[in-house]
């Protein structure tokens, strides 16, 4: 399983795919990427299968877009099919999100957005997040950043998240709480990944989210915080390129 996401200038879809070519050792059932172009438009491909089978899925359609995330999955909850790969959506589509862990209190939030008229079209632990996700930001009346922050508050269970929004395409959204997720720093551009391996081709400068932490990258910004809302100080570091 493994995470891999991308924001700056270059097109997110071959980064992306190489990456996840990278993590193919972490082993995964399914694959699926998100793609935004500045006009907010979202492309999502996902597939049962290997990251080769995903690709030919992909070939001839449209996969132009600056920022983007790709996912390898390892089914935890839902068998292993299209429509339970990542990315999954929020109910009206906006936001989309990538997940490697467990959800584990995901039966119980999921039948309370149930009972608020939320629709799921996956089986996943997942599809559950983004939906609170979206319930927090709509109904509580705060920005996606606090949303994001504040559903983590309500989860129990282990995450390497990255969450992306239509109406936000300078944003990437990554979080981590005992599934790692490293973050490689370029110029007005950042890549994130399970590991440094998607990433050591492009910059060695990389900083290891903590558990606990939520990182929001636009180009020209990197913010740092923990989920209790303390903005953080990130630790740049060299990687050690003798592999
Ligand atoms: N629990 C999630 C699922 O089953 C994520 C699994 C993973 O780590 O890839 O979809």
């Amino acid at each position: 399983c493994g995470i891999v996401g991308y924001i700056g200038h270059q097109q997110a879809w071959e980064i992306i795919i190489k990456g996840l070519h990278r993590l193919e050792y972490r082993g995964y059932d399914s694959a699926g990427v998100a793609l935004l172009d500045n006009d907010g438009q979202l492309n999502i491909y996902k597939k049962a299968g290997k990251v080769s089978d995903l690709e030919a899925y992909a070939a001839n359609k449209d996969l132009y877009g600056m920022l983007g995330m790709g996912h390898t999955r390892w089914a935890t909850h839902g068998i292993p099919s299209d429509r339970n790969s990542h990315p999954h959506t929020s109910g009206d589509g906006r936001l989309s999100i990538i997940h490697n862990g467990i959800i584990e209190n995901y039966a119980v939030i999921k039948e309370a957005l149930l009972a608020k008229g939320h629709q799921f079209s996956s089986d996943t632990d997942t599809e559950v997040l983004i939906h609170l996700i979206e319930e927090i930001k709509d109904h509580e009346q705060v920005i996606l950043e606090e949303a994001v922050r504040i559903a983590l508050n309500r989860v129990i269970g282990a995450y390497a998240i990255v969450v992306m929004s239509k109406d936000e395409p300078d944003l990437l959204i990554a979080a981590r709480k005992g599934s790692p997720l490293v973050i490689g720093v370029g110029l007005r551009e950042y890549f994130i990944a399970s590991d440094a391996s998607p990433i050591i081709e492009y910059t060695k400068n990389v900083i290891y989210l903590k558990d606990n932490e939520i990182a929001y990258l636009r180009r020209d910004e990197l913010v740092v915080k923990t989920i209790d809302n303390k903005v953080q100080t990130p630790y740049i570091q060299e990687l050690d390129l003798k592999l």
